[in-house]
């Protein structure tokens, strides 16, 4: 199997340690000439030779509309889906503005809700300013404290960060914004819903009004509305796709199954090897846990990612996943949010989210920079409402499909886990391409599969709803 993981755009996420200048990389840039597609955009040779490098041959839409006026300092607010290469779009005209700045002072200032988020914008920052004397630093939580403080004290020009970890250290005296000219407010709608735009706004209260700001979010729920209103000054705003519309190219497909029978059909969709690179959604962190031993057990290895998981083990799973060590990485969605692994081939939703913009977000992993991915969910009957109202949502009815010689009708195992734990569960092999319209919505018949054992069965103190 080769995985479709590509090296050239892949983003490495190793811990920051004490902020390096960008140019430590490679001493001096190379000839940067014009790039093809970026010539017209108004950003500096070196940053176009960063560009280059990173292997960009056109700006997406959103960088083509946002370069100019951020560039102009003008405030924006940019409505974007993730994957639409956002990022680039605001940290090009960062360091665009900042190049003729003097060095040592926190000039900008990025706020993003999760520590993978702060990481990979900064690796990002790394890489498009490898040619600028520019330094950037990450500041998050689950991580020491003393790394950033020295980052933070020695005026890393630009500094991204989670608002509760950069509220920690405000608080400890040592940071000074006071030449800040730049500040970014992304996935502001993410911030909301983490709860964190009391501590945005803290942090908000304390920087110069004098700067430019700018504001992007997937959606624009009223308490971001207000928090534009409240910090942005006659900003332009740039709609890049519609808010209720999921990512170009997905290929979007139901299956509906029994709860008790997701994972085996899951370990079904597995065989085929087109799905090279899997994200899988669950719920909850236990359901996450849950159903990565359950794959292991089956000799399927699978990584995890959740907010219980240590930063190391994260960046590990991570790592994984985007080299294509790890074919599977099973994830919840805050600790999912913003992942960046180029070539992810498929979504899979264990569960269907409550809201169809959790459902956009995640599907939005794939298909990421103009490519395209598919998106499977396993839909049990009790889910059904969601997934109608997040077809509402979207504007589109979803396939349905079943896997051909699957046992749907196996029987849930008595006092089981509900993890669908059949050894053999399910015929035949191949995915559910081909499957049928809306009339399968619901299972169907099958051969009860023969039933394995596993190890811990039988204990039943579990209730499978929490499962
Ligand atoms: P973002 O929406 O910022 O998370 O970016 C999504 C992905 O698109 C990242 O992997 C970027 O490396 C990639 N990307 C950003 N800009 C471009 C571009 N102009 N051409 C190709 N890929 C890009």
């Amino acid at each position: 199997m080769t995985s479709r993981v590509d090296k050239r755009l892949t983003t490495s996420v190793a811990p920051p340690a004490v902020p390096r200048t960008m140019s430590d990389e490679r001493a001096s840039p190379p000839d940067a000439g014009e790039v093809e597609g970026f010539g017209h955009l108004p950003l500096h040779a070196k940053l176009k030779a960063g560009v280059r490098e990173l292997g960009y041959l056109h700006p997406t839409p959103i960088q083509e509309r946002t370069i100019p006026d951020a560039v102009g300092g003008r405030d924006l607010i940019g409505t974007a889906q993730t994957g639409t290469g956002k990022t680039a779009a605001f940290l090009l005209p960062i360091l665009e503005r900042m190049l003729d700045q003097p060095t040592g002072r926190t000039l900008a200032l990025v706020l993003t809700p999760t520590r993978e988020l702060a990481l990979q914008a900064e690796g990002f920052l790394k890489k498009l300013g490898r040619h600028t004397p520019l330094r950037g630093a990450a500041v998050y939580g689950g991580v020491g404290m003393a790394d950033q403080e020295r980052a933070l004290r020695g005026g890393a020009e630009i500094i991204v960060a989670t608002p509760g970890r950069l509220l920690d250290h405000m608080s400890r005296g040592y940071v000074r914004f006071g030449q800040l000219r730049i500040l970014v407010l992304d996935e502001a709608d993410r911030m909301l819903d983490m709860g964190f735009l009391p501590d945005v706004r803290r942090i908000l209260r304390e920087l110069p009004t004098q700067r430019q700001t700018m504001l992007f979010s997937a959606t624009m729920p009223p308490e971001v509305v207000r928090l534009a209103r409240d910090f942005l000054r006659d900003p332009k705003t740039i709609q890049i796709a519609e808010t209720t519309a999921a990512a170009v190219g997905v290929t979007h497909l139901a299956l509906p199954v029994p709860q008790h029978l997701k994972a085996a059909l899951l370990k079904e969709l597995l065989v085929d090897q087109a799905m090279s690179s899997v994200l899988v959604f669950t719920r909850t962190k236990h359901r996450a846990d849950r159903l990565a031993r359950q794959l292991q057990f089956w000799g399927i290895p699978a990584a995890i990612i959740h907010g219980d998981r240590s930063q190391a083990q994260r960046i590990n799973a991570l790592e994984g996943f985007r080299s294509g060590r790890n074919r599977i990485l099973v994830a919840t969605d805050i600790a999912a949010r913003g992942i960046d692994v180029e070539g992810v081939s498929h979504v899979v939703n264990y569960d269907v989210p409550t809201e169809p913009d959790v459902y956009i977000h995640r599907v939005g992993r794939t298909a990421r920079a103009q490519r395209s991915g598919d998106a499977f969910t396993l839909v049990s009957p009790e889910e059904d409402d969601n997934f109608d109202h997040i077809e509402q949502r979207l504007g589109i009815e979803i396939r349905r499909a079943r896997i051909p010689g699957f046992a749907y009708d196996a029987p849930a195992p008595p006092a089981s886990h509900g993890t669908g734990s059949f050894g053999r569960g399910g015929g035949r092999r191949g995915p559910p391409r081909g499957g049928s319209s809306s009339g399968d919505r619901r299972r169907g018949g099958g051969r009860p599969p023969e039933r394995r054992r596993r190890p811990n069965e039988g204990r039943g103190h579990e209730r499978r709803s929490t499962w």
